[in-house]
């Protein structure tokens, strides 16, 4: 099983008492499964999605992906196993500024060099064709349109072969026709890489493309 999450909690600390946002969230998926988490704002989803993405620890439960428990692992291995394992889509494309499209899809090679140079970057090339964009590999991200950012975010994303694909409202920033495109890449990609994806989102129109959908009900997830 690739992604498997038990009885995941996560408590603050607050000056009013402990706030209890996840209190025992169970999940399992496995390659090329997906699914849509739902629920209001402030219901605890982003507080999931940075636990699956080990960018934050559970209070208790334990989350394993292709049997490794991630927070078991020193802080070290864990920044490379989150870089090698897990790739991110934000709301925002989060793309440098300053570097080419190519470049942009590059970067999470550059901190964990595993396979050949040449080999990363015509990989890099051909997620770029596939998202539509073979033609604008030099341009700057200011030269392209909001869709098209957010395409070159999903290759960057895909570039090292992720076990797992989070996305956190992906489509939150595009209008209806770029949001759909997007959306559909992202599944259509997913399923062509095998990857597990789980994507949190407000968006009823993003959500129904999922097969598997959850929603975040008092800090669990329930299937609507
Ligand atoms: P969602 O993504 O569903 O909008 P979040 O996961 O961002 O919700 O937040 C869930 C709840 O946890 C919110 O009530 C938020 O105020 C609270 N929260 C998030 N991060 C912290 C933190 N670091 N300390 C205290 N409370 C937090």
């Amino acid at each position: 099983m690739s992604l498997v999450v038990s009885d995941v909690s996560k408590e603050y600390p607050t000056r009013s008492g402990t706030l209890s946002v996840l209190r025992g969230v169970n999940m399992t998926l496995e390659r090329g499964e997906s699914v849509a988490v739902m629920g209001p704002s402030g219901s605890g989803k982003s507080t999931l999605l940075h636990i699956l993405g080990t960018l934050d620890r559970p209070t208790a439960g334990k989350i394993a992906l292709n049997g490794t428990d991630p927070f078991a692992l020193p802080e070290a291995e864990l920044a490379a196993f989150r870089n090698a394992r897990i790739g991110f889509v934000f709301q925002d494309h989060h793309l440098l500024p300053q570097c080419s499209v190519l470049e942009n899809v590059l970067i999470p090679t550059l901190v964990n060099r595993r396979t050949h140079e040449e080999e990363t970057e015509a990989y890099a090339r051909k997620l770029l064709d596939r998202v539509g964009l073979g033609t604008r590999l030099d341009h700057r991200p200011a030269e392209l349109s909001g869709g098209e950012r957010q395409r070159v975010a999903v290759a960057r994303a895909l570039v090292l072969k992720p076990t797992l694909l989070l996305a956190d409202e992906p489509t939150g920033n595009l209008d209806r026709t770029n949001a759909h495109a997007v959306g559909e890449l992202l599944l259509e990609l997913h399923k062509q890489e095998q990857t597990v994806l789980v994507v949190v989102t407000h968006s009823a129109e993003l959500a129904k493309l999922f097969p598997k959908r959850f929603e975040m009900t008092d800090g669990t997830l329930q299937s609507i």
